[in-house]
């Protein structure tokens, strides 16, 4: 049976065992999906065993995807420009292929969600990994503006300046911001903490603006809570995403894309615990 992990450090609470076995039920694929934990200082050691198992593939989660992105050995055009890997594909020839599909996971999200993205104005908080790994396929949806705001500018006018070839990029801070977005997505992880980005509610429009949180929890999110108060459209949050990510990198292992995300969305959303 061909057989794929997950690798992290902590790695008891991944959900995606639970997702890729629903995905490869719903497309009678016969495989096994585990959970991987590598020691910190043992990532390579970790994948090189178990690629001699007999290893398929395997998702990276934190805090290895800088990690696994500098051991592939051939990398995806939206891997390299993500500089992170959350997917490995073991060829037969012993290469390994690293893809990021956590962006494409949130451009299908938010298709999922029916939000526009083409001709829209977007807002993006943040610009760690998750910031970085959304910029290419948001950016290939042809936004009319594409602003990031970064607590750190500096990293927000770095990563607007390795996009920029791709469209109309802006960096800024978030005192900076103060007109009305069509989108605004929170890849900060400042709800993590309960916390929220200083952000201006003149960035809402009331009952037109539409946010996206790509932090999920059983309650909803502090910046999902916030945005609502503020009078925003509809709030999303990071859910669907990660099922997502996790459909994209089961298409490249298996050749099929699962067409089950809402059945799996709806049932791990209930397993989500308050
Ligand atoms: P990083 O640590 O790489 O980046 C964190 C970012 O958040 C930085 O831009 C940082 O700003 C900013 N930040 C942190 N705290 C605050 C704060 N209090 N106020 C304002 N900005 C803040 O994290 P990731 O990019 O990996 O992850 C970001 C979020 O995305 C997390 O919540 C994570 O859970 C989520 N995520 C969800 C996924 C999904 O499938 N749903 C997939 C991947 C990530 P600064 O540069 O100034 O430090």
């Amino acid at each position: 049976m061909d057989s794929y992990v997950v690798i992290g450090n902590p790695i008891g609470h991944s959900r995606s065992p639970q997702i890729h076995q629903s995905f490869a039920q719903a497309t009678a694929q016969i495989m096994s999906y585990e959970r991987l934990l590598a020691p910190l200082d043992a990532f390579e050691q970790s994948v090189r065993n178990f690629m001699q198992q007999g290893g398929k593939g395997a998702n990276i989660t934190v805090p290895f995807k800088e990690q696994a992105f500098a051991m592939a050995d051939v990398l995806t055009p939206r891997a390299q420009r993500a500089g992170a890997v959350n997917t490995f594909k073991f060829e037969d020839n012993g290469c390994i292929l690293g893809d990021n599909t956590d962006g494409a996971g949130l451009v299908l999200d938010l298709k999922r969600l029916s939000v526009q993205l083409s001709g829209q104005r977007i807002l993006l908080l943040g610009a760690g990994g998750a910031a970085r790994g959304a910029l290419a396929p948001l950016l290939a949806e042809q936004p009319t503006q594409l602003v990031i705001a970064n607590r750190t500018l500096t990293k927000a006018q770095q990563l607007a300046a390795l996009f920029a070839d791709l469209g109309e990029v802006q960096a800024c801070s978030f005192d900076q911001l103060q007109q009305p977005f069509d989108l605004i997505i929170n890849a900060t992880s400042a709800s993590l903490s309960g916390e929220l980005p200083a952000l201006s509610p003149a960035c809402i429009t009331t009952q037109h603006t539409q946010c996206y949180d790509m932090m999920y929890g059983a309650e909803i999110t502090a910046f999902n809570q916030w945005a609502l108060a503020q009078g925003a459209a509809q709030v999303m949050d990071g859910l669907g995403m990660l099922v997502a990510q996790a459909a994209e990198a089961f298409q490249l292992w298996r050749g099929v894309l699962p067409n089950n995300l809402n059945e799996v969305l709806t049932s791990l959303r209930k397993t989500l615990t308050h």
